[in-house]
């Protein structure tokens, strides 16, 4: 299992490290006030996502706006955001945490990882590897509006880079890229398209690829991006 973190995520550190660094800066060089700062995640929906960080924590606001789904693409879109906006508090700051996330299980097997109560070992991300897995048998993603929809637009952003996904030694690690890479750039679109909502107020971006392990090992994050914006 290390050797799997050490050589594809070499920056990745512990969950809560990596917290502690982010809020230490955020408070110190940033000017954030933590008790007035209010948090908000795309990540997916899996239950495991959560306890990676520990942010809430360290925050007046603890519980946070959930902005992602599956595989933690930003699905509440425009309208989301603008609501979110509207909830941060008077001379208040925003933290966004997001990031796709990947599976590695204590004996090194790449995309599962061992869950409470559950003696075998399951998928992770699993809407990641169903797409992954759409990918390799060539089906085309099929639009299913009411019943399926962001699985149908997580197999679309996976097919749009196939080729770097399949030409890597591990495909899932490479979905796992691609899938971090759409994130981050949907939620600077959205807050492009929903500046004006957000105006006069510092927005920390904290992003990066979520490592699941088994239920008793720490999670790890590889953080990507730390960067504040002003609005
Ligand atoms: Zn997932």
């Amino acid at each position: 299992m290390e050797n799997f973190i050490r050589n594809n995520y070499p920056s990745a550190q512990e969950g809560k490290q990596v917290t502690r660094k982010c809020i230490q800066e955020l408070s110190t060089v940033h000017g954030f006030d933590l008790d007035h700062t209010i948090m908000a995640t795309s990540v997916c929906s899996d239950e495991i996502v959560r306890s990676t960080t520990n942010f809430r924590e360290y925050l007046g606001h603890q519980n946070p706006f959930a902005l992602g789904g599956l595989a933690g693409y930003p699905f509440v879109g425009q309208t989301g955001f603008k609501a979110f906006a509207s909830h941060v508090p008077d001379h208040g700051f925003i933290l966004i945490l997001y990031g796709s996330h990947i599976g590695i299980s204590r004996n090194g097997e790449v995309g599962v990882m061992q869950r409470r109560g559950q003696m075998l070992e399951s998928s992770c991300c699993g809407a990641l590897q169903a797409s992954l897995k759409s990918l390799e048998l060539g089906t085309e993603p099929e639009a299913d509006a009411d019943y399926d929809y962001q699985q149908w637009k997580i197999e679309t952003e996976v097919h749009e880079e196939r080729d770097r996904i399949l030409k890597g030694s591990i495909p899932l690690v490479q979905a796992t890229e691609v899938m971090f890479s759409a994130i981050d750039r949907r939620i600077r679109e959205l807050l492009e398209r929903t500046r004006d909502d957000f105006r006069g107020r510092k927005v920390a971006l904290v992003g990066g690829i979520i490592i699941n392990t088994d239920l008793d090992l720490p999670d790890w994050f590889d953080l990507r991006h730390f960067e504040v914006l002003g609005f």
